[in-house]
């Protein structure tokens, strides 16, 4: 018995195959119910439990569930947050709660870097001849690398109604994808390969152009993609991010033209940093990405612009060097851009498609291995 209560990752208990049904790879609610069961018989009647779902799980799960799941929310039994992950790690932490999920949290250990110290507290589950069992869920201490790539997976997939445990999403995100209506302004900077990530129907998971909502044309699969961070130069707040596609060439400047990014766009902070660049400021391109870890080059040509572009190395005591215009730059692998002193560019941690499956095949597909001693 004990008296430390217990914090559920719901969604991620729904969407567990190794719970009844079996193999089912969709998410159910019942799976909820015989989790509960498991912890009550080990913990006692009373076990302190505080159910966190996300959002999206009420539109995953079948309409007869989600008429019982909408009632235990009415009833308090369970919370809805749009990511439970962020909440559910902060309570654990105040309150010392265990965390039964079988998630690595890995996106979110750079706010939470506690987790690997308190590994006895994350539990999953695995099926037992007299039911289900808790387990240590083995998290441990994970490279910066892999934070920072899985933080952008997350970044990719917020907002989009992208959800990489479908297929048919996941197919989606592994190809490269035009937009071909002609009274589209993001066809017109982009002809040939969209620069923005796609839309996905929820009704069908077709292929959607973000900014005009018309059906997109495949181009075939995603040739290797790295992601850009634009920041305020001083203070290093993010002003947006971008996917930088190999063999694709991408100027970076103010205002919108053909193959372009538009650092001030009139949605975007910093207005003041993001104005001392020039219309045409540099061009990037991207080349050598030919695997997992294996991180490519960054090529800058500056374009003559008006207040300059600085290399500026990664570390103490490297020195920052001013690029000559129209003559290529080839980056090393940390170093970083200053666009008119105000406007950092780096390059954040690798992101792949297709083929290297760091995309979670479902939340729960890191495997639990440690028993839980207790
Ligand atoms: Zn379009």
């Amino acid at each position: 018995m004990s008296e430390v209560g217990a914090v559920i990752d719901v969604s991620n208990v729904c969407w567990s195959d190794e719970i009844a049904p079996l193999g089912e790879r969709r998410p159910r609610l019942g799976r909820l119910d015989l989790l509960r069961d498991a912890w009550r018989r080990g913990r006692g009647a009373s076990a302190e439990l505080t159910l966190i779902a996300d959002e999206s799980l009420r539109r995953q799960i079948p309409p007869a569930e989600r008429r019982r799941l909408d009632a235990m929310v009415r009833a308090g039994e369970i919370r809805l947050a749009p990511t439970a992950d962020p909440e559910l790690l902060t309570l654990a932490r105040d309150s010392g709660l265990y965390v039964i999920s079988r998630d690595q949290f890995v996106d979110l250990r750079r706010a939470h870097p506690w987790i690997p110290s308190a590994a006895s507290r994350f539990l999953a589950w695995r099926q037992g001849p007299d039911g289900l069992r808790f387990v240590r869920s083995g998290v441990r201490e994970v490279p910066e690398q892999r934070k920072s790539r899985a933080e952008e997976q997350k970044e990719l997939i917020r907002g989009s109604g992208v959800d990489l445990r479908r297929a048919d999403h996941a197919r989606v995100m592994e190809q490269d994808w035009r937009c071909v209506s002609a009274a589209c302004f993001q066809a017109m900077l982009w002809p040939d390969r969209l620069l923005l990530w796609p839309d996905i129907a929820r009704r069908d998971g077709s292929a959607l152009c973000p900014t005009c909502g018309s059906p997109l044309e495949a181009k075939g699969p995603r040739p290797p993609v790295r992601v850009v961070v634009v920041s305020e130069a001083s203070t290093d707040e993010e002003i947006l991010r971008f996917p930088l596609a190999t063999e694709t060439s991408v100027l970076v400047g103010r205002g919108s033209l053909p193959h372009g990014v538009n650092l001030a766009a009139p949605d975007l902070p910093h207005p003041a940093a993001t104005g001392r660049v020039s219309r045409r400021h540099v061009m990037l391109s991207l080349s050598g990405v030919h695997g997992p870890g294996r991180g490519g080059r960054l090529a800058v040509t500056e374009l003559g612009s008006s207040n300059g572009t600085v290399r500026e190395p990664s570390g103490a005591g490297g020195r920052t060097e001013a690029l000559v215009p129209g003559e290529e730059t080839v980056l090393g692998p940390d170093d970083a851009l200053v666009l008119a002193g105000s406007v950092r560019l780096r390059l954040s941690g690798r992101l792949h498609f297709p083929g290297e499956r760091g995309l979670p095949s479902s939340p729960g597909s890191v495997a639990a291995t440690t028993e839980l001693a207790d």
